[in-house]
């Protein structure tokens, strides 16, 4: 059966199953209307039954029935389903005769249905909903014309009760909507004043119903505002503007004070141009508020995002193009924005573009932030060294959408660590390679196992730079000599400060021992060229010593050790000399090593002896002191001279705990010998450096008991170049405690006269060589002369050592000397041979043939 009952969009049984429902009326109560109307229905035509009959989806419903006993029945069985099929009045005069209803229960069933007539109940909308019926248990004919417009119009009146009923609902609906809602409903008649307020509207405004009733329009717009709103009113009424929506204004409460709103209108009423409007008012404050907030919380955020000191970028994930960049980004690329935004790396940055995008891509592989480093090379040159961490992050179209990046400029702290980096491996003053990195590739060449030579460069006469013209010029002239090491060796090797002012160069080419020769004669010949300082000009010099790997050694330690060896040899040869390393030279500072610790042994067990030598008065012939020597007699070697074990014990440190020693041994001798004798005691320089040197000599007095006085020390001219102010010091603290202070060797040194007006030397000891050649050569006599006037004039004895002649004795006499020594009266002797000749020693004196 086609139940699309009506044309057009209305042809579709849903819509009017759904205008059905809409109405609101199915399963409700009877009501007196509907029945009022079967009744008349049913009284007019003179029929038995009556009804006013709803069709849904599977039954007839009976709003109102008259003669009916029951409320519904099934649709298919309805009579009524025909009439609203066919949306036309049906008329059935006999059903038993009607194939449609012949079977139909409702006719066989006993008094069913014969005749029946039913007129469609057409809504406004267009739909038919149903019937309004009569039937009867008597066939008929059909209907009169009458009859059949009384059940027409009785319809028509059926269907306006079934839409007003609608209309009523509606109507509560929209009541108790209007109560119940927070917007305000505000209804104006075509001159504009208000006839309808809600409770909404009493709250919005703070006028009550009373109050608002029979007021313009206006008055809900502040006064200020209320021209513009004029105009909105008075067209308000005149059009349906379905499309018009929402219009914002500004409202005004009864107590002045203003808040957004929003309004919509609908005409309501006859007609244009008698129609009023009806308003539907929203109060807007707090959306408004939550939008400014929302609006200022974005452009907090883009002010954030733009002043960021890092720099912050978005690229698309798929076309790697740039969607945005801040400020920072701008900067740090030399770019603006627009010349960024829309391009992608490759684009931008021709040379580093695709390693950039390699980095997006891992980015995008893996599943949280990745960062980065790079260099960047700007438009303007300066490289910028970045940390950049990339995030994907969720975006309106799909997840992971963006890259978004954060890159740090990381330059100044990447200056930083070279700077650290270069201050550890570097010499600050000179830039040359510093000891421990030298140490580092030193080590790493020899583990490689690759041919190199090793210069070890010492400066000669360093020291007396630094003395003479300051420290600062001493540093010019260490720059200088590491510019031109540098200088003078080829790029095949490098240079490293490795001390003061010691420095060592690595050379790694062919023809090793040819090329490092030549480059030690070309540094030699360099370093002696005069250095320009601010102070003046300084001269220095290099001495070099030279190993080869692997000839010369297999280990850092060796090599370093026998580059050693070669520089002292070099030194030895006298400055400016370069020298390689051989073997003799090990066996050499082998015998040295093997020397030394027998030394140190000889030391510990106090095996070092004194031998005395005697030293006589020019004038009486009598022994007025003796000397002591220092003399060490090695199990395997025999005598080892004084001249090889002293200088040794000064340089492996032994010379103090020596030099006490026999400082104690020495006045113990003395204590056994008559008192007139002194004894002379021999010191090294080296004895004035540890500032212990007055407390031995005190101890060293007392535990002998021998009287201060009988003490002399000898010491050389040279103990006064080190440190001048503590060595007169110490001196002066000798000289307190009644001991006598001798200088040794007097005229070979750094003579400084006046040496002798910071200090006055009880004696003055002329050196052999001067005694050596008094016989033959006149400006030794003149020496000698001139010492023993200065003696005479300043109070010192003048003592001649190294006497071997009876001629040299007699011009030493005549000079003046006072005092003389040597092999002539007595080479040293033992203690005990010594003792001996003291008490033997005839008053006249030994072998005073010239001293008479
Ligand atoms: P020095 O202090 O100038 O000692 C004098 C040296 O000349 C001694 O040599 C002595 O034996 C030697 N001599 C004395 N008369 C003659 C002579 O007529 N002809 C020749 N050819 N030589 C003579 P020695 O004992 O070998 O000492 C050498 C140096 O060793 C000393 O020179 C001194 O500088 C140092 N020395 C010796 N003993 C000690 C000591 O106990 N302490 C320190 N610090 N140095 C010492
Ligand atoms: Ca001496
Ligand atoms: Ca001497």
């Amino acid at each position: 059966m086609d139940l699309s009952n009506a044309p057009g969009s209305l042809s579709n049984e849903a819509n009017r199953l759904a205008a059905l429902m809409g109405l609101g009326i199915l399963d409700t109560p009877a009501e007196r209307d509907f029945d009022e109307i079967t009744r008349l229905a049913a009284t007019a035509l003179g029929a038995e039954s009556a009804a006013v009959s709803l069709i849904d989806k599977e039954r007839q419903w009976f709003k109102s029935r008259f003669g009916v006993p029951f409320t519904e029945t099934t649709r298919d069985i309805a009579f009524c389903t025909h009439a609203v099929a066919s949306r036309d009045v049906l008329i059935v005069p006999d059903a038993t005769l009607d194939d449609r209803f012949s079977a139909n229960p409702l006719v066989t069933r006993e008094g069913g249905i014969r005749f029946y007539a039913g007129v469609p109940l057409i809504i406004s909308s267009g739909y038919c909903i149903g019937t309004l019926c009569v039937f009867d248990p008597v066939s008929r004919p059909g209907l009169t014309d009458t009859q059949r417009s009384v059940l027409i119009d009785l319809a028509r009146l059926a269907t306006d009760f079934i839409e007003s009923h609608r209309l009523r609902r509606m109507g509560e609906i929209a009541a108790r909507v209007v109560d119940a809602t927070s917007d305000s409903v505000v209804a104006a008649d075509q001159n504009g004043r208000i006839v309808f307020w809600n409770p909404a509207a009493e709250r919005m405004f703070g006028r009550a119903f009373d109050e608002a009733i029979g007021r313009k329009i206006e008055m809900i717009i502040p006064d200020h505002l209320a021209d513009d709103a004029r105009e909105i009113f008075a067209s308000a009424g005149a059009e349906v503007t379905p499309e018009a929506g929402f219009l914002e204004l500004v409202g005004v409460r009864a107590d002045g004070s203003e808040f957004p709103l929003e309004l919509s209108v609908a005409p309501w009423g006859i007609g244009p141009p008698d129609n009023g409007f009806a308003a539907i008012i929203r109060d807007i404050s707090t959306r408004k508020a939550l939008d400014r907030e929302r609006e200022s919380d974005k452009s907090f955020l883009d002010t954030v995002v733009r002043n960021l000191p890092a720099m912050l970028f978005v690229k698309d994930a798929e076309t790697r193009k740039y969607l945005m960049v801040n400020r920072t980004g701008e900067r740090a690329i030399g770019k603006p924005a627009e010349e960024i935004v829309g391009r992608t790396d490759r684009e931008l940055f021709p040379h580093y573009g695709a390693s950039y995008e390699r980095r997006d891509g891992e980015a995008i592989a893996a599943s949280s932030p990745l960062t980065f480093e790079s260099k960047f090379i700007r438009e303007d040159g300066r490289p910028i060294h970045f940390r950049t961490t990339r995030a994907l992050i969720d975006g309106p179209d799909r997840p992971r959408q963006y890259i978004l990046g954060i890159s740090e400029d990381v330059t100044a702290t990447r200056l930083a660590e070279a700077q650290v980096l270069r201050l550890a491996h570097y010499d600050m003053l000179t830039g040359a390679l510093n000891r421990a990195s030298f140490n580092d590739r030193l080590h790493r060449l020899v583990q490689e196992g690759e041919a190199f030579a090793l210069l070890s460069i010492d400066l000669d006469r360093f020291k007396a730079v630094n003395d003479q013209l300051g420290h600062p010029a001493g540093d010019s002239v260490l720059t200088q000599v590491s510019d031109r090491l540098q200088a003078a060796i080829t790029e095949s090797g490098w240079v490293a400060r490795v001390g003061g002012d010691e420095f060592v160069v690595v050379l790694k080419c062919s023809r090793l021992r040819e090329r490092a020769a030549d480059a030690a004669s070309a540094i030699v010949a360099s370093i002696a060229q005069p250095f320009a300082t601010e102070k003046g000009v300084a001269h220095a010099g290099a001495s070099i010593g030279i190993v080869l790997m692997p000839e010369d050694g297999s280990t850092t330690t060796q090599l370093r050790e026998n580059a050693d060896l070669a520089l002292y040899r070099a030194k030895q040869m006298g400055r400016g000399n370069a020298c390689f390393f051989n073997a003799e030279m090990d066996a050499a500072a082998q015998d040295r090593r093997k020397l030394e610790g027998d030394l140190r042994g000889a030391i510990a067990a106090g095996n070092i002896e004194l031998f005395y030598q005697p030293v006589l008065s020019a004038r009486t012939g009598q022994i007025t002191s003796a000397e002591a020597l220092a003399r060490w007699t090695h199990t395997e070697r025999g005598p080892v001279r004084p001249d090889i074990f002293i200088p040794l014990a000064e340089e492996c440190g032994l010379i103090d705990d020596l030099g006490q020693q026999l400082l104690r041994k020495a006045c113990r001798d003395a204590q056994t010998w008559p008192h007139h004798v002194r004894v002379a005691v021999n010191l090294s320089p080296l004895q004035f450096l540890t500032g212990k040197l007055v407390d031995n000599v005190r101890d060293a007095i007392t535990t002998s008991k021998i009287r201060a006085d009988r003490l002399q020390l000898e010491v050389t001219e040279g103990l006064v170049i080190r440190d001048v102010e503590r060595t007169f010091e110490q001196l002066e603290q000798l000289r307190a405690l009644g001991i006598q202070v001798l200088i040794d060797d007097f005229g070979v040194g750094y003579s400084s006269l006046s040496y002798f007006q910071r200090f006055p030397f009880d004696k003055v000891k002329l050196d052999k060589s001067f005694v050596d050649e008094i016989v033959t050569s006149r400006a030794a006599k003149a020496i000698i002369q001139a010492v023993v006037g200065l003696g005479e004039a300043l109070n010192m004895g003048i003592v001649a050592e190294g006497v071997e002649t009876e001629e040299q004795m007699r011009l030493l006499v005549a000079t003046g000397c006072t005092h003389l020594q040597g092999y002539l009266f007595s080479r040293p002797v033992s203690a005990d041979a010594l003792r001996e000749m003291l008490i033997s020693n005839p008053p006249n004196g030994l072998n005073t043939s010239a001293a008479a």
